[in-house]
């Protein structure tokens, strides 16, 4: 019988390549900072950027703060493919301590801001969540209140298709800003393995609708209309105009539980959303009851990545945890959070190891002890060394 922790953690993933040779990082270093000068940096470390505050340093690093900043990435990564990481706000990543081998991709300040016209709302795609929120209820247009409580920002929410309290982002979404990258994670095997076709995930939010089929809906066959001028996608994929933005409407994103059908490489850099009219009053009530069931039910002060694993069709992953007599038991720095135990915390001093070595256990547990398969929705992000300790 296969093992269930190989299963979860050892899955072909683009977020878990393989090593790069340094001669080809120092090309692409190159390459890049002779168009983004010092946007680029080597062995960057990605913890800061998290919301659990883990994980080691990117080889190569962009902070992208124009679409020219893109089409340089673009252009670098068709010369030396490299696996590619989009980093958001990073609060659904744990980032391995050795960190991540390729190039990762962070939008920076000029990703950032909301415009209101009517009853739409436009925001960057480095935008925080939350922010957006705050915008809408002082625009006086209802419908994304829910998204006070999540510390993600636009993209990495589109992606992610977030969402909480019945609402997400796909419900309100006009159209999303796509470009498409390239590099060696472009397949379309992709993120699906890792956050999709999982049913009903972890975090609050409408229950299981059914996992929408990757590819077909989204970039991938929106991209191969265009035909003469890209260059061959990755994995065998069809032609993509690399580094043209384009804009997708929902039904094109293939949005499903927490997912999109985005390909990996395909970098949302701005969002349109359809609201509608409300009193400030009444979002900014919303707005505040969505914080306070937050601060009641989760460890909101402890660095944490938000829900470790999706819900399984048996029962909340909270629970599970919680049968499993979980709660608060610690490695390291890293523990099962007392208060909700979907929710892994790190301490001063924790590792990412730490907290592979918790998730480990309990998915091991849950199918020992319960028969329940539990499958991570945090994403694993570089080389966990699986192998070994599986
Ligand atoms: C305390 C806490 C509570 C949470 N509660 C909820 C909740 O209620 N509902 C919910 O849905 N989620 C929740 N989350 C998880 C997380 O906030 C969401 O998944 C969010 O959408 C991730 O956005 P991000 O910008 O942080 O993306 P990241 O974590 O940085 O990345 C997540 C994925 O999106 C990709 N990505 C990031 N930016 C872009 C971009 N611009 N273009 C394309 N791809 C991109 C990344 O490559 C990665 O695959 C919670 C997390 C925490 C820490």
């Amino acid at each position: 019988m296969s093992d269930p922790v190989r299963q979860t953690l050892a899955a072909p993933s683009p977020l878990r390549p393989g090593p790069v040779e340094e001669a080809a990082l120092d090309e692409a270093h190159a390459r890049l900072a002779a168009r983004c000068g010092d946007r680029v940096s080597r062995d960057l470390v990605l913890a800061p950027l998290t919301t659990f505050r883990l994980g080691g340093p990117a080889s190569l690093f962009l902070r992208a703060e124009s679409v020219d900043d893109l089409v340089a990435l673009a252009a670098t990564l068709a010369a030396v493919p490299l696996p590619l990481l989009i980093v958001g706000r990073g609060s659904n990543l744990l980032v391995a301590d050795a960190g991540w081998p390729g190039v990762a991709l962070h939008l920076g300040q000029r990703f950032r801001g909301v415009q209101v016209e009517g009853d739409e709302l436009q925001a960057g795609a480095a935008t925080p969540l939350p922010s957006v929120a705050s915008r809408s209820a002082a625009a006086e247009l209802g419908g994304l209140a829910f998204a006070v409580a999540i510390p993600g920002s636009v993209g990495g929410g589109v992606r992610m298709n977030a969402g909480a309290h019945g609402s997400e982002l796909s419900d309100r979404l006009l159209w999303a800003e796509v470009v498409a990258l390239g590099g060696d994670g472009g397949g379309s095997g992709g993120l699906e393995s890792e956050a999709g076709a999982q049913g009903a995930g972890g975090h609050e939010g409408p229950s299981g609708s059914p996992p929408v089929n990757g590819g077909s809906g989204g970039l991938e066959s929106e991209a191969a209309t265009q035909g003469a001028g890209g260059h061959a996608g990755p994995s065998g994929s069809p032609p993509v105009d690399f580094g043209e933005p384009r804009r997708l409407a929902p039904g094109e994103l293939g949005f499903g539980y927490r997912r999109s059908a985005l390909r990996p490489d395909a970098v949302v850099t701005a969002a349109r959303f359809g609201l509608e009219p409300a009193g400030e009053a009444e979002v900014r009530a919303e707005i505040d009851e969505a914080r306070r069931w937050r601060r009641d039910h989760q460890p909101v002060n402890q660095p944490n990545c938000g829900s470790v694993f999706a819900n399984p069709r048996e029962m909340a992953a909270g629970r599970v945890v919680e049968l499993l007599g979980m709660k608060g038991e610690r490695v390291g720095g890293a523990r099962v959070s007392e208060i909700h135990a979907n929710f892994i915390v790190a301490a001063d001093g924790a590792r990412s190891a730490d907290v592979l070595e918790l998730i480990r256990r309990a998915v091991r547990r849950a199918d020992e002890q319960l028969g329940i398969t539990l499958r991570t929705e945090v994403q694993l992000v570089g080389d966990f060394d699986d192998g070994a300790a599986a």
